[in-house]
């Protein structure tokens, strides 16, 4: 693969290759974009089947923090790190504190926390070797994010409603979520407060018969919940549910929630758009996770009320998106993009500015 040629395709500062025989360590850290501040995005272990394979994760993973942590408000860029492997065999304290050294080397231009294969525990462990840290068990930290994610959602799909039926009241509204976990349930609460009609697919069934005795809500069968008749569809469970399969049966107006990677492919975003559906664009709309985590590095360490209020503002970014929609001409997931790149290319111009030593 050639490295430089990726990077400077979509712009990437830095790729930093890890390697301790020792500890068995063979990492991954991408940083994409720094201009807004520190590259914040978890970690992920993988057996990956190649090299090739990891990096292109990598890359793909890093680039996409940088448009959701621009699009959340964060003045944080985007990054995220690899560790090849098999977290169910390959996990071990040196490795994870060689891991924690390289973060620390990099002197916070990269922040790791959480991803796919990794737990508190494994973080608690980079702990000890780097300050760059999100995501432990230790006073400050921010714990389970959903709450705030599911806020966060709440008040997108608010501004969803209001732009499709002019008004913002959730009162009355039929809503299917799919999925009964963390999000769904949290995000379940403040409709079922609001007055919401709810229904809610899961393959779990203790999570769907919990969700239905707390909610109030009807269950429906995992494939039924796409062709229901509702107004709004939360996808709260798995990526690519927005497919060619599935919206041609959508009755939905408005698609909110709070899954990562809801379109298979960029033509489904179109099929949506074709379709008179409003989809708020996931890293919009679920940036109450990110905000949550992020919100360990003030001074003084995690606050839930100020992650609560600060999640409030994906109404104003899932606002801003369709406004950009509208302006552009364009579907929503490129709007999303577009809003995220223009924060960027105004606050680079804005540090341009001279200021004095010290004030900076
Ligand atoms: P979770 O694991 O608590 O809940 C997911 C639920 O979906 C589970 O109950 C699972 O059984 C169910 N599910 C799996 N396959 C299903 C299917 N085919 N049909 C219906 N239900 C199915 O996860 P979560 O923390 O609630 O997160 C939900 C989604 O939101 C995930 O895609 C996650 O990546 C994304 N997300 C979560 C957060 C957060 O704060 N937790 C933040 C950003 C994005």
């Amino acid at each position: 693969m050639e490295i430089f040629a990726r990077m400077s395709e979509y712009g990437y500062e830095q790729v930093v290759f890890c390697h301790d025989p020792a500890a068995n360590l063979r990492a991954i850290i991408a940083i994409h974009d720094t201009t807004l501040g520190p590259a914040l995005g978890g970690c992920r272990m993988w057996p990956y089947s190649s090299e090739d394979e990891a990096i292109n994760d990598v890359l793909r993973l890093a680039r996409g923090m940088t448009y959701k942590n621009a699009a959340a408000g964060l003045n944080l860029g985007g990054g995220k790190s690899v560790i090849i492997g098999d977290p169910k065999k390959d996990k071990s304290e040196a490795l994870f504190r060689a891991f924690g050294r390289f973060v620390q080397s990099l002197q916070g231009r990269y922040i790791t926390a959480e991803d796919v294969g990794i737990n508190v525990e494994d973080m608690d462990i980079v702990h000890m070797e780097t300050d760059f840290v999100t995501g432990i068990s230790a006073p400050g930290s921010s714990g389970d994010p959903s709450l705030v994610t599911a806020y966060g959602v709440w008040q997108g799909m608010k501004a969803c409603a209001m732009e499709v039926w002019h008004s913002d009241s959730l009162r009355g509204r039929r809503v299917a979520i799919q999925g009964a976990g963390h999000v769904g349930y949290h995000l379940a609460e403040h409709l079922r407060e609001e007055g919401a009609e709810i229904f809610v697919s899961d393959i779990n069934e203790d999570n769907l018969n919990r969700f239905v005795r707390d909610i109030g809500a009807r269950a429906v069968g995992p494939d039924e919940i796409y062709g229901l008749d509702v107004d709004i569809f939360a996808p709260c469970a798995l990526g690519a549910i927005l497919n060619e399969k599935t919206i041609p049966v959508l009755k939905a107006k408005v698609v909110a929630g709070s899954a990562n990677n809801q379109l298979a492919t960029t033509a489904d975003g179109d099929a949506l758009e074709a379709r008179g559906i409003l989809y708020a664009p996931d890293y919009v709309i679920n940036a109450g996770g990110v905000i949550n985590v992020a919100d360990e590095l003030e001074p003084g360490g995690y606050n839930h009320e100020r992650a609560m209020k600060k999640a409030g503002r994906v109404r104003q970014n899932v606002e801003r998106v369709i406004a950009i929609a509208k302006r552009d001409h364009v579907p929503t997931y490129v709007a999303a993009d577009r809003m995220a790149e223009e924060r960027i290319a105004i606050m680079a111009k804005l540090k341009t500015k001279y200021v004095p030593a010290g004030l900076a």
